[in-house]
């Protein structure tokens, strides 16, 4: 029996699905989030991702906008992380991993026109904002990162980018959204027509209907496009990183992102293309390639997972928030899920409540 008589529908349980039931259910709504695939493991866009939540980074490629969405998510995350791992315990026991120590853009000597090039579209497109970054010399970068190589004599200090565990957090998220009582309903997929959800066929009654599905909306809009992206998942006791570092690189900015128990993510690729067969020789040699340039000793380490996934994205690469009495949809989150989410949950909820004291 699908048709169910409810208070809130979220059609797909990625990164805004989750986060969206999990800030209704605590103001009190009773939410059923339905997902097309498994809930564990998730097969979102955000199951794949490297957790950056990179404003700065990420403001020399892109509008203005993103970076301040960015800033403004940054002390959200902050605080939802804590409540997240308070309700769990304690971050030590089971609780999300969650860096908010800045991270740092580096490039090897043969790339350094492109750090140089960087710092420029910084400054250009950040004016004003000059204090949340700095150039600093091969002294200060050896006592921050001893465990980087001696042929990185220069890098930029990005004050407050930050860096989450994101399937620690996905599963944080489904743990509380079931603690507060939400219906998790799995394996469904939902199709939304003109503000209507529906399974198989049958209309969704409820009141509120809010269409997260990422890339899986593409069907039903042509303009939604995915944007592949690979990553590696590598353990390495041997080198030890306490912030995320970013390598200018001619094609992609490539990341390497610590998680704890010497674990690391290392990606992404950027592709102009929906296909997610599994990750490329050229991409692989590439990503390890990153590794090995920082630090020779990442050659022992061991590949724990390949990973490909699908940006979702709109053709100008921004965010679409779109609402009307009783429904919500939020996609093209592409490459600034994380970095955005947090205001742009905010943003439905406040919709919501608007529309009931309307
Ligand atoms: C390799 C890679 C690295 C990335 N790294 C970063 C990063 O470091 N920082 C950052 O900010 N962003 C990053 N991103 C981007 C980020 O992951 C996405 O922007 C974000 O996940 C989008 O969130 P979403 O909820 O819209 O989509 P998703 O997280 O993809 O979730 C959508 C969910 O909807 C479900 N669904 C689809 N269709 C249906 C249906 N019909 N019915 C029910 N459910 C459905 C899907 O199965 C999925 O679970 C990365 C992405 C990739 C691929």
């Amino acid at each position: 029996m699908n048709t169910v008589k409810e208070d809130i529908v979220i059609a797909g349980g990625g990164l805004l699905g989750r986060l969206l039931a999990w800030r209704l259910l605590l103001g009190g709504r009773r939410v059923t989030l339905f997902e097309a695939g498994a809930l564990e493991p998730s097969p979102a866009a955000a199951h794949v991702a490297a957790g950056m939540i990179a404003p700065l980074s990420e403001a020399a490629a892109t509008e203005r906008k993103i970076y301040d969405m960015g800033m403004a998510s940054l002390p959200l995350w902050q605080k939802w992380i804590a409540q997240l791992n308070a309700a769990a315990g304690g971050e030590g026991e089971g609780g999300v991993f969650f860096q908010n120590t800045g991270s740092l853009a580096v490039a090897h000597p043969g790339d350094s026109g492109d750090l140089a090039q960087f710092e420029r579209d910084l400054r250009l497109r950040l004016g004003g904002e000059e204090k949340n970054f700095r150039r600093i010399a091969q002294e200060e970068l050896r006592r921050l990162e001893p465990d980087i190589a001696p042929h990185f004599s220069r890098a930029i200090l990005l004050a407050k980018e930050a860096n989450v565990d994101n399937r620690a957090l996905l599963a944080a998220l489904l743990a509380q959204i079931r603690a507060l009582g939400g219906r998790c309903v799995a394996h469904t997929s939902v199709t939304v027509n003109d503000g209507t959800a529906a399974v198989n066929g049958e209309p969704l009654r409820c009141r509120w209907t809010v269409d997260c599905r990422g890339f899986g909306a593409a069907g039903d809009d042509q303009n939604l496009r995915g944007v592949r992206g690979e990553v590696l998942r590598v353990r390495c006791r041997e080198v030890r990183l306490r912030r995320p570092l970013r390598l200018m690189h001619p094609r992609y900015q490539l990341y390497i992102a610590p998680r704890p128990g010497g674990r690391f993510v290392v990606g992404a690729t950027e592709i102009e293309s929906a296909d997610k067969s599994p990750l490329s020789v050229q991409s692989a040699l590439e990503l390890c390639s990153a590794l090995y340039t920082v630090n020779p000793a990442f050659a022992e380490a061991r590949i724990e997972e390949a990973g490909v996934g699908l940006r979702p994205a709109f053709r100008d690469n921004l965010p679409r928030v779109r609402l009307r009495p009783g429904f919500a949809a939020a996609n093209g989150l592409y490459r600034h899920g994380f970095l955005v989410a947090p205001v742009v949950v905010e943003e439905i909820v406040r919709h919501i409540k608007a529309g009931e004291t309307a």
